[in-house]
C-alpha cells in the first residue's frame, strides 16, 4: 500500500511527486511519456527554462525525483483505476502490474483538439500551434494567420497583432458580423472568411494555406485555437466531475477546489487534465505542487497516516 499513486508524469505529476516524495510519502509515478509539448522545438514562457527543448526538462525533472527514496517513477500506462470500499485506490498497468494506494492524483494532461485540415497535424508545435505566449516570439514579424471563428478569432488576432504587422484570420468558412469586421480593420487585422483545404510547405515548415478553391495565402506562422479534452475516462470512471467545455477557453476540466481535491475523497487532480485557466507549464508544475501538498496534508490527517507514518 502506497501513500499515492501520480498518473502521470508531464510538468503537473513531476512536480506532484517531487512534493510527495520530499514529504517522505511513498509514492508511485506512473507515465505514458506522451508530453503535450513534445512537438515543440522549444519551451516558450516558463521562468528558468525559456527556450529549453521539452524533453531536456522533463528528464531533469525525471533525474530530481529519482533523487528521493520514497519516490518511484515506471514507464507504463494505467488502464484502470477504482475506489475501493476502504477508501483506498487499486490501479491497473498496462504491463499488468497493478498497485494500491491511500490516494491517487491524476495528471494526465489533456488531448489537444483542432481543426482536421490536411497539413495542420505535421505542422503542430512547429509552425502551427496554440499560445501565442508559448510560441509566438519565436515567429515574430512574419506573415502570419490565425485560424478560428467569431469572438474567439477577433480576440486571437488582435493578441497576435503585437507579434506581426502582416496578420490575417481565416475563419475557414464562419462568416464574421460586420462588429468584428470591423474590429479587425481598425485593429490591422486582415480576415478571409474561405474555406480551407490544406496547409503547405517544405517537410514541417508552413509556406503556404490553400483555399477551397484552389487559391493561397502565404504564410509561414499560425495561430490555431485548441480545445483541450480529456485524454481517457479515468476521472470519470472514480466519479469525478469533468466539466463541460466553454467556448472562449475550450477545456473540459476536472473539477476541482483550490487544493486541486476532486470532491472524492483522496483523489485529487492537477495540470491541464483540471485547469480552468488557460494551459502552461507555470500553472502544471504550480496545481502539481499545491496538489501533492494537498494529498499529503489528506494522508497525515487519515486513520492510516496518523497510527503508521510511512517514510521513504
Ligand atoms: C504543442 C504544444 C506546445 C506547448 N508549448 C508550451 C510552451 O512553450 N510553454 C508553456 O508554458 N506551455 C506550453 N504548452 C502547454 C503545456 O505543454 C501544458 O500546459 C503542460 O504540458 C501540461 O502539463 P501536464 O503535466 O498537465 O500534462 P502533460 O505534459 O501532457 O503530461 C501528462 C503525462 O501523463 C501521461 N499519461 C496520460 N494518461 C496516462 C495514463 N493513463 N497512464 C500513465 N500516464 C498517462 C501522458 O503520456 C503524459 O506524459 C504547449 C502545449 C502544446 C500542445
Amino acid at each position: 500500500m502506497r501513500d499515492c499513486i501520480v498518473i502521470g508524469a508531464g510538468a503537473a505529476g513531476l512536480s506532484a511527486g517531487l512534493t510527495l516524495a520530499r514529504a517522505r510519502r511513498t509514492t508511485l509515478v506512473v507515465d505514458a511519456g506522451r508530453q503535450s509539448n513534445l512537438p515543440a522545438a522549444t519551451i516558450g514562457g516558463l521562468l528558468g527554462h525559456d527556450g529549453q527543448p521539452p524533453a531536456e526538462y522533463y528528464a531533469a525533472g525525471r533525474a530530481e525525483l529519482a533523487g528521493y527514496p520514497s519516490a518511484e517513477l515506471s514507464e507504463d500506462e494505467v488502464t484502470q483505476a477504482a475506489r475501493q470500499g476502504d477508501g483506498t485506490y487499486a490501479v491497473t498497468l498496462a504491463g499488468g502490474r497493478r498497485e494500491d494506494a491511500r490516494t491517487l492524483l491524476l495528471t494526465p494532461g489533456a488531448d489537444y483538439r483542432y481543426p482536421q485540415i490536411p497539413g495542420l497535424a505535421e505542422r503542430w508545435g512547429g509552425d502551427v500551434f496554440h499560445c501565442p505566449f508559448c510560441h509566438a516570439w519565436e515567429t515574430r514579424d512574419r506573415p502570419t494567420a490565425v485560424l478560428a471563428a467569431g469572438a474567439v478569432g477577433v480576440h486571437g488576432a488582435l493578441t497576435m497583432r503585437a507579434y506581426t504587422d502582416d496578420l490575417t484570420l481565416l475563419t475557414n468558412g464562419t462568416e464574421l458580423t460586420g462588429t468584428e469586421r470591423d474590429q479587425l480593420a481598425a485593429g490591422g487585422v486582415k480576415c478571409d472568411e474561405r474555406p480551407l483545404a490544406a496547409l503547405d510547405g517544405a517537410g514541417t515548415r508552413l509556406s503556404t494555406v490553400t483555399f477551397a478553391d484552389g487559391t493561397g495565402l502565404a504564410v509561414t506562422a499560425m495561430l490555431v485555437k485548441a480545445f483541450l479534452h480529456q485524454r481517457s475516462s479515468l476521472a470519470r470512471d472514480l466519479g469525478a466531475t469533468v466539466t463541460g467545455s466553454d467556448e472562449h477557453l475550450g477545456v473540459e476540466a476536472i473539477a476541482v477546489d483550490r487544493m486541486f481535491r476532486t470532491g472524492v475523497p483522496g483523489l485529487f487532480a492537477a495540470g491541464d487534465a483540471a485547469t480552468s485557466v488557460p494551459p502552461s507549464l507555470a500553472a502544471a508544475v504550480a496545481s502539481g505542487y499545491l496538489a501533492g501538498a494537498s494529498a499529503a496534508v489528506h494522508i497525515a490527517a487519515g486513520p492510516a497516516g496518523q497510527v503508521t507514518p510511512t517514510r521513504g
